[in-house]
Order: structure tokens, then sequence, then C-alpha cells
């Protein structure tokens, strides 16, 4: 199956009704594809061709989307890049994506430009939305092409990954293992006649263009918003959204803004949140204010092209298996997972979770050593920590690289930043391992908030947790440092402890 065959399938049964709204403008299917066919026909004119690259650099945008299909249609692939990121950041991703032609936001022009000099295969800018809109000029000037000479594994999106442990790695994901994914993520998270899906979370991003073509695989509308702040998912709400997918960050600032907001979202027929770990008393919060609210929780990565396991609705609201509402669910269809001893490489209770699915990206773009560490066998190394319940229920416990191990035992930051997170006045917390010539690595605590005094906080800790898993020292600090995703930076945090030392941080 080909993303093509895609539209042009609802281009043919629907074309008079609206595959995606943006802002006060709607397209139908007919328009959305006859579009997508011209600015592939502009993107040959311009010398793309099977195995290039084109690159997209703005906040959300249907041209974002129209770029990712005409690019899939010539056999080439959309790098989408993150707009957040400083010009260096810029500098390397482009030039890592080798892209030829690249498409900028007005607003990011300038940005863009700073480097270019940087960037010597790039052979073309257009520049979408502002004054001259010279994205609708050169759409315009396309002669409609039809997808042709395309495999299912050629490339389709370059999805950069989070850069939370390292360099960000560009992911290849081609028309299978991104269709894989919309198809997988359908069957938790169904969308049927008269739904509408809203896509607010950066295209940048899995969460945002793979969640995309999964809502357009059913033929239904989606509802692009440029950003996911309050005044467009409110806008999204009026027009009668029904499904969404929302970082718990997102969901957090909702349950924030007061009654009226919480209320608003009560309307929601599904709710899928995922991609960061979701605090638990901020998931009771909304599960008791949205009864009616299906809920799904993610767990995937952009290796994966998203999603690859979910906790359903049902689970959701088991109050038979309470423990539960803290694992990221069971496999999607399609998807096996085995625990694996990251030393030994022997299955394991506790241990590397490893998947093995259709969604699996092609590789890392230029990276065969990567590649070759993180695809083993065919199963996709994540570098999460994780076990699996008698019922196939995923628990995630850590990142391999931010778990610590004191004489021996091993500490999983995620179980000791929740408890810290209670000690009153903390805003933010971070765990990490810091050098002990005695025990290997000691517990650290890295807290930001309000009047801490950081005795108090160990001794907190003393409590409610076992002596090993305590933090020895707590630093206090004004805010901890973030990417451009929102992740907490671990390795920022260890790396002035582990300087001249011989662990990776
Ligand atoms: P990098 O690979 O560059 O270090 P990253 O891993 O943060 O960055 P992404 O692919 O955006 O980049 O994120 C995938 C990771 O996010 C997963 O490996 C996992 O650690 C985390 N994650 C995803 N979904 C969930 C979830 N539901 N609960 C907890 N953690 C999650
Ligand atoms: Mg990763």
């Amino acid at each position: 199956r080909l993303f093509g065959e895609l539209l042009a399938h609802w281009a043919r049964e629907r074309p008079t009704d609206t595959a995606l709204v943006f802002g006060d403008r709607s397209w139908t299917w007919a328009e959305f594809d006859e579009r997508v066919r011209r600015l592939s026909g502009a993107l040959a004119a311009a010398g793309v061709t099977r195995g290039d690259r084109v690159a997209f650099v703005d906040k959300n945008h249907p041209a974002c989307l129209e770029t990712t299909f005409a690019a899939a249609g010539l056999g080439a692939a959309d790098a989408v890049v993150n707009w957040r990121l400083s010009g260096d950041e810029l500098a390397y991703v482009l030039k890592d994506a080798g892209a030829k032609v690249v498409f900028v936001g007005a607003e990011l022009r300038p940005a863009l430009d700073a480097v270019l000099d940087r960037l010597p295969a790039v052979e073309r800018v257009i520049v979408v939305g502002g004054d001259a809109d010279e994205y609708e000029a050169f759409l315009a000037s396309g002669v409609p092409h039809s997808e042709a000479d395309v495999d299912t594994d050629d490339g389709v999106l370059i999805m950069y990954t989070s850069g939370t442990t390292g360099f960000p790695k560009g992911a290849v994901l081609t028309h299978r293992s991104v269709l894989a994914h919309g198809l997988a993520a359908g069957t938790a998270f169904p969308i049927g006649p008269g739904d509408v899906n809203l896509v607010a979370m950066p295209l940048f991003h899995v969460g945002g263009s793979c969640y995309a073509v999964s809502g357009f695989l059913y033929g239904e509308p989606s509802y692009l918003t440029r950003e996911p702040d309050a005044a467009s998912l409110f806008a999204a709400l009026r027009a009668g959204i029904t499904h969404a997918f929302l970082v718990p960050a997102v969901v957090a600032g909702i349950a924030q803004a007061g009654e009226a907001a919480l209320q608003a979202f009560s309307r929601l027929k599904y709710l899928c949140y995922g991609a960061s770990p979701m605090p638990l008393p901020l998931l009771r919060t909304v599960l008791a204010a949205w009864p009616e609210v299906k809920f799904a929780q993610v767990y995937g990565m952009t290796e994966l092209s998203g999603a690859v396991t979910a906790l359903d609705p049902e689970a959701h609201r088991d109050t038979t298996r309470p423990e539960r509402l803290a694992s990221a669910g069971t496999a999607l269809s399609g998807v096996d997972i085995r625990i694996v001893d990251p030393v030994t490489l022997e299955d394991a209770e506790v241990g590397e979770v490893w998947v093995r699915t259709e969604q699996r990206m092609a590789g890392y773009l230029g990276k065969p050593e990567a590649t070759a560490e993180t695809i083993v066998d065919g199963w996709v190394r994540t570098g999460d920590v994780g076990r699996l319940d008698d019922g196939g229920f995923l628990f995630l416990e850590d990142r391999v690289k931010d778990m610590i191990i004191t004489g021996g035992e091993n500490v999983y930051s995620p179980e000791v930043e929740r408890v810290v997170a209670e000690f009153p006045g903390v805003a933010e917390v971070a765990v990490i391992g810091i050098p002990d010539d005695r025990w290997g690595e000691q517990v650290k605590a890295v807290v930001a908030g309000d009047q801490l005094d950081a005795e108090k906080i160990v001794e907190f800790c003393r409590e409610r947790l076992a002596h090993y898993k305590c933090p020895r020292t707590v630093d206090v600090v004004d805010a901890l440092p973030r990417n451009a995703t929102g992740k907490i930076l671990k390795r920022s945090l260890r790396e002035p402890y582990w300087r001249d030392r011989d662990r990776n941080v």
C-alpha cells in the first residue's frame, strides 16, 4: 500500500466530503488530492526524484501534510524539522537530512537564511505563507502527477528523534511503516462516520505526522491547528472535534486552566495521550472530570512510526486492576514485544523493551552503525526498561541510560521522582546517578520549586523509599533543562559530574 493510493481512494469515494480543516479554510478530498498531485508535479519539475529529500520547517500548516504526500508520490521523503531548534541545531538537522528543496514558514525565513551557507545541498527555498506566499505559486505551477515508480519500502518521512539521550537522529519511515501504524492505531482508536480528528501536536513529531496519517486512513475530516495552545484547542472543540491525541504536558495545562476548560473537554469521544510518562494524579483528575470520554494511552517512539502499545478505554475504567492505570497497555496488532537483559541479551523479567513490527523504520538516515546498534535481527531496541504483567500489560520503569546502578542494585529514576514530586513546593524533579567511589553510582535529585530545603527532601524520601533508592544529595536549581519537545535533559544534568570519567552520559 502506498500513500498516494490513500488520497486517490477517498478522492474517488468521497470527492465532496471534507478532508481537512485549518482555521477558517477547508478542503474536500478531491481538492486535497488535486493539490497534492500538483505539488508532486512542481517538485518533479524542480528536479526532485526518487530517493531525494525535501524538508519542511514551520509550525503546523496544511502545506506540511501536502509536502509529505507530494514527495511520497515521487518516492522522495519529507524531513519535517522542529521549528523550535536553535540555529546550530537547525543547521545540523537540515544538513543531516540533505534536503534539495526546503519549505520554510515566513516567520522562520530569517532563522533559515542565517544558516543557509552551511547547507550546500539546498537548491531551492520556498516560503510558505507571508505576503508573497511562494508556496501557493509553486504549487499552482505544477502539472498534476500521479504516484509512479514508488515502492512500499521507499522513505516517506524523515522524523528526527527528540534528542533526549543524544543528538537527534533521522528515522527513515516508509510507506509500509507509516501505513501499518495507521491501521494498528485505528483498531485501538477507532474513527468512524461523524467523527472529526484533531491534529494538534507538532507535525515534526510522529505524534503529529503519523497520527494525522492514521486519521486520513478512515476518510473522516481532520482538524489541524497551528499549535496545541488553549485558544486553538477551544476553537477545535467548538468546531466539533471528537478525537484527539495530546501529550501529558498539554493535558496538564487543560486541567490547570480551571473548571470551564475542564468541562469543555468532557465532550470529546476519544482522548489519546502518550509520548512521555503520564503523572497518575493528573490521570485520575481527568478520568473523574470526563466520565464519558474514552481514554487511550499510547507508548511508542519515532523509530516505530508512533505507537506500539495502547492502554484501552476499558482498562482505564477497570476497577478490578487499578494498578494497570500506570501501565502503557498491551501490544497493538502486528506488534511483538520481548523483555531482554541488556547485558546477557537473554529474555528477562525486567529489562530492555524490544519490539518487532512492520512499523519499524528502514534505519537512521546516513548512520549505518547507529542503525545496526538499534535494529538487531529485526527487533528494535527501544532503550526503555520495562516489564510485562500476567496479561501482557507493559510497565515502563526507566530509560536504560537513566537507570542508576548503586552497589549492584538497580534504581529506576521515575520511582524516586514520584516520591520527591510529592514533597510540598517541588515543581520539577529529575533523579540522576553521579559517580560514587564506593558504590559505583549514587542517587542524586535535582529539584526546582518554592523554598526547598535539600535536607528535608532527603529525610522525606528516607521515610518512603528503601535506603539504597533515596537521594544522597539534592541540588536545588531554578529550572530543569529541557529539549525542544519538553523532555528533561538528564544527560546535561549528569555531564558536570561525569566529566573525565568513563560513563557514557
Ligand atoms: P532520543 O531518542 O533522541 O534520545 P526520544 O527517545 O525522547 O529522544 P522520541 O522518539 O520522541 O525521542 O520518544 C520516544 C521515547 O519517549 C520512548 O523511548 C520512551 O522513553 C518515551 N515514551 C513514549 N511514550 C511513552 C509513554 N506512554 N510513557 C512513558 N514514556 C513514553
Ligand atoms: Mg529515543
